[in-house]
């Protein structure tokens, strides 16, 4: 699907929502999110339609891919930060609300209050091996499409 007409982020590709547009080429598209977790909160989408990150077509997740360095370097630059996340919310218990694929771009500022509760874990003995293993029968499930 191209486009979807009750999509709120193919309606800002499309111009019939206004947006601040940073970037675009042919296949992806990058904007300012309008309720930002910082100053320069940026949204970089592909032009396609597409729901989910397992979604995108290999060759359209490549063309995504290209910007984030470029994109991120203009984070950089135009906020004089040095640093931001990278963020993906891949489905509704992961945050997803708006159900276009979105890389978020969140410009990190000392002592900002943004961050994760990043609880590192452990693995029982034996458990990262079992994971491994489904892991690596899924991947070969899914062929080439993700890597061989
Ligand atoms: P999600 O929770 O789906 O990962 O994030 C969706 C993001 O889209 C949110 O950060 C939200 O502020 C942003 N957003 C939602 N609607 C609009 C809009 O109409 N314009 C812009 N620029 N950003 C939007
Ligand atoms: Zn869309």
């Amino acid at each position: 699907m191209s486009a979807d007409p009750n999509c709120i982020f193919c309606k800002i590709i499309a111009g019939q929502i206004p947006a601040s547009v940073v970037h675009q080429d042919e296949h992806s598209f990058a904007f300012m999110d309008i309720a930002p977790l910082s100053e320069g909160h940026l949204l970089l989408i592909p032009k396609l339609h597409c729901e989910r990150l397992a979604d995108l077509p290999p060759e359209l997740a490549a063309e995504l891919s290209r910007q984030i360095p470029r994109i991120g370097q203009a984070v950089l630059n135009a906020m004089e930060v040095d640093g931001f996340n990278v963020l993906v919310n891949d489905g509704e218990v992961a945050g997803q609300l708006v159900k276009h694929v979105h890389f978020h771009f969140i410009p990190r500022r000392p002592k900002d209050g943004l961050g994760y509760r990043w609880h590192a874990g452990e693995y029982a003995e034996g458990r990262r091996d079992q994971l491994q293993a489904r892991y690596q029968k899924a991947m070969k499930g899914l062929g080439s499409r993700v890597t061989d």
